[in-house]
């Protein structure tokens, strides 16, 4: 067959079961650069083999504090560097954190994430973030945080506390993250990574597309990913979404089909992984996001709100997952 160059046939599972970690550029280039009804039948098949293709798994967001972040990310409303009219906000008290975690259980999510604008938490910030986490799994629910950079004890105490997801994206390439950050090393997000994984809490762990970036820097980031010692239980991959006052504002816009490409190459490149397709669903189509569905994405953030950004709103996802005979995974 003249679409399966050498460099796609290497299969992403072992005849012995297990996943690769040794993917080539030369490998996800390909994969990128197969007919599109190619790509999408091996997304399926993987999909098929590990996970039931009609259910999705949902998170609920919740922005625990809010704007003030001293870091510089290019796409982020909450960065101190960009004016975007983001107030920064202290950090929610236990309280109300545990009254949106009670809606959330209430409306159907399985996993609470709390997200706090920091370049890394304070050790009293810490202790509050600790009784949250406690507060949240007691209500039943799967924990998920995200905090910037933490240190292995800071790792063993959110584990001690409950905590069951850390989320720290690698958010582009290698070569294209300098564009994007400069107050923060690719190689300080690895070693996060690293404390996470070591602490024994599941990672969390994708990136953003559509941020200006050329297809070889979504091969780099993918490979980056599919590359990692053992590969993040949840992927999530976001389409940028564009706000006023961030550098990235007025960008060209990602083609959604390159983006429903990135998805299906994360798939088969971690066919283990809840591949979670997160941040710019309020501006895509039904029909593409029942097309990531088909690629293999088996998550989404379930709310109005993504930290400062909108999200469709619970009843328009309900919707849509009925009409694709789709149901929330259990
Ligand atoms: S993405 Fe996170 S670390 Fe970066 S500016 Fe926004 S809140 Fe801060």
């Amino acid at each position: 067959m003249t679409i399966a160059s050498a460099a796609v046939d290497r299969p992403a599972v072992r005849a012995d079961g297990t996943i690769r970690h040794d993917w080539s550029r030369a490998e996800i280039r390909a994969l990128f650069e197969l007919p599109f009804p190619e790509l999408m039948f091996r997304a399926q098949s993987l999909h098929r083999a590990y996970f039931d293709p009609t259910e999705v798994q949902i998170s609920t967001l919740l922005s625990i504090k809010t704007g003030g972040c001293p870091e510089d990310c290019a796409y982020c409303p909450q960065s101190v560097h960009h004016e975007t009219g983001v107030k920064a906000e202290k950090l929610m008290s236990l309280e109300a954190v545990l009254t949106e975690a009670r809606a959330a259980r209430d409306a159907g999510a399985s996993r609470f994430c709390m997200g706090a604008a920091w370049r890394e938490p304070k050790e009293r910030d810490l202790d509050k973030v600790c009784a949250m986490v406690e507060g949240v799994h007691a209500l039943g629910l799967e924990t998920c945080a995200t905090l910037g950079m933490l240190t292995g004890e800071q790792a063993a105490r959110l584990k001690a506390a409950g905590l069951d997801y850390y989320n720290h994206n690698l958010d582009t390439s290698p070569e294209f993250y300098g564009e994007i950050i400069s107050t923060r090393t690719y190689q300080e997000r690895l070693d996060t990574l690293g404390h996470v994984r070591d602490a024994g809490i599941n990672v969390c762990c994708g990136g953003i597309v559509g941020m200006g970036e050329a297809r070889e820097d979504r091969v780099g980031m993918i490979a980056a990913l599919a590359n990692l010692p053992v590969h993040p239980e949840s992927v999530p991959i976001n389409m940028l979404v564009q706000v006023e006052g961030t550098p990235l504002a007025g960008g060209a816009r990602l083609d959604s089909l390159e983006f429903v490409r990135t998805i299906a190459i994360a798939r088969i490149t971690m066919p283990r992984s809840v591949v979670r397709l997160s941040a710019g669903r309020e501006d895509m189509s039904e029909e593409t996001q029942a097309l990531c569905f088909l690629a293999g994405a088996n998550s989404i953030f379930y709310g109005p709100k993504l930290l400062t950004t909108p999200n469709p709103g619970c009843d328009r996802d309900m919707q849509l997952l009925d009409k694709l005979g789709m149901q929330p995974m259990r």
